[in-house]
This record gives structure tokens, C-alpha cells and sequence, in this order.
């Protein structure tokens, strides 16, 4: 099934030239702290969250600095490029149901917004090692042909047998799924994909996280949307379409970026902040680097939380600390290849439920966006590897990791090494706030400083400790605006929050270790 770019020019056609946008200042009709038209604003970080809060800002003619520690706007949402390519750290769909972020996003991207259809497949051996691409969402007739007679056969038996003979106990992961699933099942399709995801065996993963996981996006709701279709796009997971700026999601906040300095406000690069000033429950000065100080009405603050803590002087109380400090995070890089030939495959990308090999995910950019990728006679390529900052993946060298891309693409069958031209390595720190046991605990115990700031607001995915997604992460920005501007009392922290560990679309409050690793970045200094 290939993917149809036929609506599409191709990149060697000039794209059309974006429009320029009028940018019409808005004053807010009333200014709850009057201050913030004398003193700037100052965000924290320029990802999503940070740069939505400052565009809204600058529309309304107020004053605001964004300081961010990279030399590149978007945070995790960025795009990197070499050469002219294009990667997307972990393939960014744009889609949501929040009207105001919808409506936002269109405003900056106009016409360099693309609809884009989605296509994406399971990657897994058969019971005789041949590799073979499983449609996914699942279509009822590929699961049957794809799996022929005698796979089909093992896992009806195993169904049964399961279905017969259930395991008594069901602790784990393992015994919950094998006992719905059977193991032949459990093995093919759950165990090695979640694995790499979680970084632990899934007998150290909670039955309980996935009997809350599996419940909505079960083989049968699956096989239901395979025959059925999935109307009305309820299922995040399996929507078939989605917004996608032509040169990826980092376009959307560069121009972000552009429309903020227009408007007169201020986006600064390379400015670490290192310290958060504080005089009783006010906010008075932003640090960067050793001697740069800001002075600030207000600052929305997309920083991790455990960083935001750490920052703040004096001290907040003992236990705020503690709770800062025990914040964990699951991080993952990206070995970005460029070969020589066709695009490997047709989809926007692939899960490798191959357990032979350590990538769990593949993008593909062209199918993302063609634009992605200027040489039409080259595949550019993005590899997933889930891990945690300071492990053994993390610490290798870029070279070896390029190595290590290339290898198990030749043990997928998907490259030969002699077609690689050029690769790199980006690694993404903190990419998922982890939900453990007592994170919960600590971040109610964080906010129980942070209620207490009168001008000072946490906003976004590591900033509240959230599996925000981008249109979330941007509507908690839009919350804490308002909060500033307005004196409306939002709760910012009430905000929807989503997964995108398996891209559902509901609350996934539950935590999924039995015991939850211990982390190298876990000993890191709360401030740097
Ligand atoms: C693998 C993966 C896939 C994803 N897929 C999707 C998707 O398909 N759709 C979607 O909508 N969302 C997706 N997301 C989520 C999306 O990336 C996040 O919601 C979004 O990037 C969060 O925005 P943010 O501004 O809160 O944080 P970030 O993007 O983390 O930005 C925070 C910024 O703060 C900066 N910063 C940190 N410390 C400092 C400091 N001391 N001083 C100054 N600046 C600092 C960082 O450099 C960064 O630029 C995905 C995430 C991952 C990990």
C-alpha cells in the first residue's frame, strides 16, 4: 500500500511563497497587573508552550523576552537540519481538538500547514525469522493474510489455551496481556515493542498499567476500526490524517519566533537560565549564565519542574525539594541516516516489534513531508532509541551510533550499509516525564510552593511533570496568558493531558514499573 503524495508537488517545484501574515497588535481590553506594559515578561524556554505564551503576548503589545538555553527554537518539537534535510525528533502530528490551539496554528502557518495522510505499519519476524510489515492501524484481511495458516493457527491455539488454562495470578504486564492474548501473541506484538519503550521487562511492568493501556486500544477495538473505520478520528492513535507544516514542525516555531519579533517582542538563543530570584512570593529576577540578569512583572516558565526548584532562591522548604528531586524521566535519541536510493518504505513511519534489534521506531520524512527531503534520489531516514540519559545507548559515540543505525537497517532487511551518506545523532534529554509511584505525591507537594507565587506560572510538558502533547503544552500557556492578563483564575494544571507513549487520547494517570529503575539523571544536580 503506498502512500499517495500524488495532491503534492514535489520539492524540485519551488514552494509557494508564504504570504506575509498581518500582524495586528490587539491591546487586552483590560490589564489586571498593570505592570507588565512597564517590565517585560520573561518565558522560560522556547518550545511550544514558551513560544505560544510569548506570540500571545506580543499580540496584546506587551512587553516579553524569551531566553532559551539552545541555539534553535521548539524544544522537543524542534526540527534539526543538515545539508538541507529535515528531522523530526520523533515524528510531530499536529492534531487536536482544542479549538483555540487549532485556530492558532493555522493563523501562523497559513498555507504552509499540509493535510497529510497517515501511514504507518508494525514491523515483526514470523514464527520462520521473515520479517513482515503488519498494517497498522490493523485491516482485519492483512492480519489474516500477513500471518498465513500456521501463525494463525499457533495464535488461535494459544488463545484457547489461554482462554482454558489462565494464569492465576496476574501481577504483570506479561501474565495480563498473555492471559487475554495468549503468549503467542504476547510475544509477537507486546512484549518486545513495550520493552524498549519502558526499558524494563515487561514482567517488571504493572498488570494493572496494562489492563488501563490495552482496555481502549485492544486487538478488538482495533479489529473493529480495521472493518469499521474510525469515525470521527476518536481514537488519537489511529486518526488517518493530520496537520504538518511543509518543513516540519520546527517551521511552525520559527515563524512563531518571526511574528514574536515583529510584534516587538524578544526571542534570545544560548541563554541558560541558572537561577530564579525570589522576594517573598514575587518573582524579581531571571538569571542567564553567571552574569545576565532580567528583571520581570511576570515569567511563565516552561523549565522541567525538578529544574525550576532547583533555580529558585532562597530555597523552597525541605520537602519541596525532596519531591523536586525524585522527578524521573525516560529520554530518548535519534540516529538521523541519509542513504543513497529510494525511500525505504512507504509510511510516515514504523514500530520494530523485532526484539534482534535495539530501534524502536523508524520515521520516514518524505512521507511526513516531501519538502523534508530536497534530493528526490535520496531516503532520509529517523531511528528511535528509547533510553535513559547516562545508560549505555546514551553515552555511546555518535559514530558508533550511526554505525549501529545502519547495522540493524541491513538486519531489518530495509538498507545496505554502502548506501549511507551521512548521519548524525540527536540525543532528546527528559523526553518523558515518567509516572511513578509517588509522582503524584511530589508534584502536589511542588505545587503547593508554586499555588503560593503571585507572578510566577509553570506551563507545558516537563513543566508541569505532564504527557502534554503540543496543543496541550500550548493551551496551558494560553491558561497562564490569561491568568496574567486577565486575573483569570484558571487551573492551569487541570489542563487535558494525554500519552503519547502509545498516542491515546485519554487521563493515563498510572504508573507502569513495579519498581522504578533508578536513573543516572536522577543524581544530577537539581540547577546547573
Ligand atoms: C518522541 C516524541 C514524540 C512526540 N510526538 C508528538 C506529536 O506527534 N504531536 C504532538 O503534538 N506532540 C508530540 N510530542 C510532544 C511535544 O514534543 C511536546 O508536547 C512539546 O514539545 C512540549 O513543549 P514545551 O514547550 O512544554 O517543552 P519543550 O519542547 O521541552 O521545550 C522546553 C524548552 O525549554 C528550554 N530550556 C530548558 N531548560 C532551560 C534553561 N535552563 N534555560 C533556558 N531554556 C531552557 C529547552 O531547551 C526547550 O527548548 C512528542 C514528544 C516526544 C518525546
Amino acid at each position: 500500500m503506498a502512500q499517495d503524495n500524488s495532491n503534492l508537488p514535489t520539492p524540485s517545484d519551488d514552494a509557494p511563497a508564504a504570504k506575509r501574515k498581518e500582524l495586528l497588535v490587539q491591546p487586552p481590553p483590560k490589564l489586571a497587573r498593570p505592570d507588565m506594559r512597564e517590565k517585560p515578561t520573561v518565558v522560560l524556554g522556547g518550545g511550544p508552550a514558551g513560544l505560544t505564551a510569548a506570540y500571545l503576548l506580543a499580540k496584546m503589545g506587551l512587553p516579553v523576552v524569551v531566553l532559551e538555553a539552545e541555539d534553535q527554537v521548539g524544544g522537543i518539537a524542534k526540527t534539526a537540519v543538515r545539508e538541507g534535510y529535515r528531522f523530526d525528533l520523533g515524528g510531530h502530528r499536529f492534531f487536536t481538538k482544542a479549538k483555540e490551539v487549532e485556530t492558532l496554528w493555522h493563523e501562523i502557518m497559513a498555507e504552509e500547514f499540509l493535510t497529510r495522510p497517515r501511514m504507518s505499519r508494525i514491523y515483526w519476524r514470523d514464527s520462520r525469522g521473515h520479517g513482515k510489515f503488519l498494517d497498522y492501524p490493523l485491516r482485519g484481511p492483512d492480519v489474516m493474510k500477513k500471518l498465513g495458516p500456521i501463525d494463525l493457527t499457533k495464535a488461535l491455539v494459544s488463545y484457547l489455551w489461554a482462554a482454558v488454562k489462565p494464569k492465576g495470578k496476574e501481577e504483570t504486564f506479561e501474565e495480563w496481556v498473555s492471559n487475554r492474548f495468549g503468549r503467542w501473541l504476547f510475544n509477537q506484538f507486546f512484549k518486545s515493542y513495550t520493552e524498549k519503550v519502558w526499558g524494563v521487562p515487561t514482567s517488571e511492568i504493572r498488570a494493572d498499567w496494562a489492563a488501563q493501556r490495552i482496555k481502549n486500544l485492544s486487538f478488538f477495538t482495533a479489529a473493529y476500526s480495521a472493518f469499521f473505520g474510525n469515525k470521527g478520528n476518536k481514537v488519537t492513535s489511529l486518526i488517518d490524517s493530520f496537520n504538518y507544516p511543509r518543513y516540519g514542525p520546527g517551521q511552525m516555531w520559527e515563524t512563531m519566533t518571526e511574528d514574536i519579533r515583529s510584534l516587538g517582542g524578544q526571542v534570545l538563543l544560548n541563554k541558560p537560565v541558572t537561577k530564579l530570584e525570589f522576594d517573598g512570593d514575587r518573582i524579581v529576577k531571571v538569571h542567564v549564565g553567571d552574569d545576565e540578569v532580567y528583571e520581570p512583572s511576570a515569567v511563565i516558565s516552561s523549565l522541567p519542574l525538578r529544574n525550576a526548584v532547583g533555580m529558585a532562591q532562597p530555597h523552597p522548604r525541605g520537602e519541596v525539594i525532596t519531591a523536586a528531586r525524585g522527578l524521573r524521566y525516560r529520554d530518548f535519541l535519534t540516529v538521523s541516516l541519509v542513504l543513497d536510493g529510494e525511500d525505504l518504505f512507504p509510511d510516515n513511519w514504523i514500530y520494530i516489534h523485532d526484539p534482534n534489534v535495539t530501534v524502536g521506531r523508524i520515521q520516514n520524512f518524505r512521507s511526513w513531508s516531501p519538502w523534508m527531503v530536497p534530493d528526490p534520489t535520496k531516503a532520509c531516514v529517523g531511528l528511535e532509541f528509547f533510553c535513559f540519559a547516562g545508560d549505555e545507548l546514551w553515552e555511546m559515540e555518535d559514530e558508533k551510533l550511526v554505525q549501529l543505525g545502519i547495522r540493524e537497517l541491513e538486519q531489518l532487511g530495509l538498507a545496505r550499509p554502502d548506501a549511507l551518506e551521512f548521519g548524525f545523532v540527536t540525543r532528546v534529554p527528559k523526553a518523558y516525564p515518567i509516572y511513578d509511584e509517588e509522582y503524584a505525591d511530589r508534584v502536589k507537594t511542588i505545587r503547593s510552593w508554586l499555588d503560593g507565587l503571585d507572578n510566577y506560572i509553570q506551563v507545558g510538558r516537563n513543566g508541569l511533570h505532564r504527557y502534554n502533547n503540543s496543543d496541550h503544552s500550548a493551551l496551558t500557556a494560553m491558561r497562564a496568558v490569561d491568568n496574567l492578563v486577565l486575573g483569570t483564575d484558571h487551573d492551569i494544571w487541570e489542563v487535558n493531558a494525554e500519552s503519547v507513549y502509545h498516542e491515546e487520547e485519554k487521563q493515563d494517570e498510572q504508573q507502569p514499573y513495579i519498581q522504578p529503575p533508578e536513573t543516572e539523571s536522577m543524581k544530577e544536580p537539581l540547577a546547573r
